[in-house]
């Protein structure tokens, strides 16, 4: 099945998929996204990624640039077209084209793209092993709670940990704690069992894996802390792991050269895991 993405009001061929040389995103990455998982052909936790949205664009002063509906219409046709049952649905807002200015350009119609693909599960290995993480300086802006296109500092910090054969690198503040990962957010398990997030502000995009998970852990009667740990507490825990829309739940066993626990993923990790793939599995939005 070929590929088509959506531009700007049309489906076209994924391979001449394109927007202006002044959209206002390839010129100042002034613009937004989201990524919504496809499992077994339900969306997970679209409203919540759509608040999302609507919360960045209105923390830049961006139109939404069709309905909430019309945009879930989008978003299903674009998967429809694409045959794509187990992935992402990616969504891309800009502020439009208009001449290079960096002020706001007067009239210009915010800019959308959809795209999705198709993913492969997690290899056995990675499952089997756990996740290796670095840690990097976060050289960040102080609104990373804004999903926004402006992402360099995400690239280097992932460049880093691939040089390094790691699957994400941890962000660490000027006071020693752990922000969030490149694309992930943050967990540990302390030696008593309490789960350990990073509270959401600006420092930290509130993921909406993060929001769920956080929901499950109550549910399930497990101890939650919402604040900060720093570098020095993540190396001496019981257990970590990262969530994401596109790693879910998945175990770190690894920080920089320190294995955490006993270097194998953690029993609890495991558990909310298979907690999240039920999750999952029975909430979904069928498109
Ligand atoms: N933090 C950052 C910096 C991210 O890019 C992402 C993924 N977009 C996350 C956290 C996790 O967010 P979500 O659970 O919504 O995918």
């Amino acid at each position: 099945m070929p590929r088509e993405a959506f531009v700007n009001g049309r489906y076209v061929p994924h391979a001449q998929a394109a927007v202006h040389i002044e959209d206002r995103g390839y010129q100042f990455a002034d613009g937004i996204y989201e990524v919504v998982t496809l499992h077994n052909g339900a969306l997970i936790d679209e409203e919540l990624h759509l608040d999302r949205l609507e919360r960045s664009l209105g923390e830049l002063r961006i139109a939404m640039p069709m309905s909430r509906a019309a945009m879930k219409l989008v978003a299903r046709e674009t998967i429809r077209r694409n045959g794509v049952s187990n992935g992402i649905i990616y969504m891309q807002i800009t502020r439009g084209v208009a001449p290079r200015d960096h002020k706001f350009p007067h009239k210009t119609c915010p800019a959308l793209v959809m795209t999705t693909r198709q993913m492969k599960p997690h290899s056995a290995k990675l499952l089997a092993e756990g996740a290796k993480v670095v840690t990097v300086p976060d050289i960040r802006w102080s609104r990373c709670d804004i999903k926004s296109i402006s992402l360099l500092p995400n690239v280097l910090a992932k460049q880093a940990a691939a040089e390094e054969g790691a699957y994400e690198a941890w962000q660490v503040d000027a006071d020693g704690f752990v922000t969030e990962g490149s694309s992930t957010n943050a967990w540990i398990v302390t030696g008593d069992g309490k789960v350990v997030t990073r509270a959401a502000g600006h420092e930290i995009l509130n993921g909406i894996t993060r929001i769920s998970l956080i929901k499950l852990i109550e549910s399930q009667g497990y101890t939650l802390e919402e604040r900060s740990f720093s570098l020095d507490e993540a190396r001496v825990a019981k257990e970590a792991f990262i969530t994401s829309s596109t790693s879910f739940v998945l175990p770190v066993t690894q920080i920089d050269d320190t294995p955490v626990g006993n270097g194998h993923p953690g029993i609890l990790t495991g558990k909310l895991r298979r907690h999240y793939f039920d999750f999952m599995t029975s909430a979904g939005d069928p498109i």
